[in-house]
């Protein structure tokens, strides 16, 4: 109760800087879509117009337009030209932008990205922007274009998305007061869409038992989209294992062995388009752990567990990286390699609500959801935590024994992280965004940091539930 009552005083003062915006006097009931490439290398990028798409109904609100959750690396923003209203804007992240920490970036290499942005169809003339938070967040402009909706040069009316059928896996009617999921298999080949249709039902199962998406099923609908690949099974680079698949998902992506994404922005969006959707879910049909989500783009999960009785894996995955593609988390773990070089640099607070540099202490982001008296920072025995740790990090983690080996090291781990004087509070626990040192979570657990089936900390739960009410309404 006390947390509602907070998010609600905390909603009024950015609500009130703009007067709602009438959807029907602005945009028609359709979705427009601006694909453009990003360009660039470590410190520097370029945006550049690629194409603009009609698309089908508009599946987000029509009522909450303008953002108020600060979530993402970046900000698009519509404006009316003819009275420079602002009618609708968005955070997001990209891949282009953790490809910037990456090691190939640093080195001067540039790169180009190809995006999406979405937002309803106006009536008339709109400048769109992209900004960028610089290291105090603030939003800094790196891109602008004036699109005129009537112009049919300007905009492609056609029907881009390929003719896959599209199943109900959840409805609760009105797209716009609703949050619509699309699920999109990657690496189902035409013999393996009725396992994609049981894989996505498990799926979805799966985030429906646990909360928050539990106990607001009701404001979620959810459609899987058959998306056919010419090869099952996806592209694994590192064992030179290479498929030919509808979105072009891959493992060892800036280096992780068991980081997947797509590259292939362009196919996604055209598939995703045959339902209308706010959020995707990508479902990889290869058998390596391995997944990846990114705040408002999508997330991948791989589904065939092949290590018996760690099927739960599986599922982990799904969850834990759904927390960033929709209540943009950022990770709470620091105990796995990454191929990012400096994803946080120091003296930077994060966006993410649930991980600080904690640079203002004792104050803290989260201070709403502090549990009254506890230390800042709170100690937890992570310098034991860290030494089981370091053993871990020598495993082979492909390696036949691997889970027979790992597991008397995880159950001391599981100990340290349950201990159950700490558990369900809220302090600053230090080790969190791949970092050991300088970097804090809310909670000693979380989906958002150890590999198990822990429910979200208080902090992430009302993240998503912040996200929900954005949404359902
Ligand atoms: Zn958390």
């Amino acid at each position: 109760m006390r947390l509602r009552h907070f998010l609600l005083l905390m909603c009024i003062p950015l609500l009130s800087t703009q007067a709602q915006v009438d959807f029907n006097r602005f945009f028609y009931d359709k979705t427009m879509r601006v694909d453009y490439h990003h360009i660039g290398t470590k410190g520097e990028e370029r945006i550049t117009l690629d194409k603009v798409f009609q698309e089908g109904p508009w599946p987000g609100s029509t009522v909450n337009l303008i953002d108020t959750l600060n979530l993402g690396m970046f900000l698009v923003r519509v404006f009316d030209v003819q009275s420079g209203m602002l009618l609708y804007s968005r955070g997001y992240s990209t891949v282009f932008n953790e490809w910037q920490t990456t090691a190939e970036a640093g080195s001067g290499v540039w790169k180009t990205f190809h995006e999406s942005v979405r937002f309803p169809f106006p009536r008339r003339t709109v400048q769109v922007t992209i900004s960028r938070r610089d290291d105090h967040l603030i939003f800094r402009e790196k891109f602008s274009t004036v699109i005129d909706p009537n112009d049919p040069t300007q905009v492609i009316a056609e029907t881009q998305f390929p003719p896959f059928e599209v199943i109900d896996l959840m409805d609760n009617g009105d797209i716009h007061k609703n949050v619509d999921i699309v699920i999109i298999g990657d690496g189902y080949a035409a013999e393996d869409m009725e396992k994609f249709k049981k894989d996505a039902k498990h799926f979805n199962d799966v985030m429906f038992d646990t909360e928050p998406f539990k106990e607001r099923a009701k404001d979620f609908n959810v459609r899987a989209v058959c998306a056919v690949s010419p090869q099952s099974g996806i592209d694994v680079p590192d064992r030179n294992v290479w498929k030919n698949t509808a979105i072009g998902s891959m493992y060892n992506t800036f280096g992780s062995p068991r980081y997947v994404l797509t590259e292939s922005n362009r196919e996604l969006r055209d598939i995703a388009a045959a339902a209308p959707y706010d959020f995707i879910c990508i479902l990889i049909n290869d058998s390596r752990y391995g997944g990846g989500g990114i705040y408002q783009l999508y997330t991948t999960t791989y589904v065939n567990e092949t290590h018996e009785g760690q099927e739960w894996q599986r599922d982990y995955v799904y969850v834990h990286e759904f927390g960033h593609s929709f209540g943009g988390l950022g990770d709470e773990y620091y105990s796995s390699s990454t191929g990012y070089d400096e994803f946080y640099p120091e003296g930077v607070e994060p966006w993410e609500p649930n991980v600080t540099r904690l640079l203002h202490a004792p104050h803290v982001k989260w201070e709403a959801y502090l549990t009254p008296g506890i230390d800042m920072p709170t100690d937890w025995g992570k310098a034991e935590y860290d030494k089981i740790r370091a053993e871990l990090g020598t495993m082979d983690r492909l390696a036949d024994d691997y889970y027979e080996k790992r597991a008397p090291l995880f159950t001391r781990m599981r100990e340290i992280s349950q201990n159950k004087e700490l558990l369900g509070k809220v302090g600053a626990f230090e080790g969190a965004g791949y970092v050991s040192e300088g970097m804090y979570r809310p909670s000693l657990d979380c989906r958002m940091f150890s590999l198990s089936l822990t429910d979200f900390c208080p902090v992430c739960r009302a993240a998503i539930e912040r996200q929900i009410d954005f949404y359902a309404n």
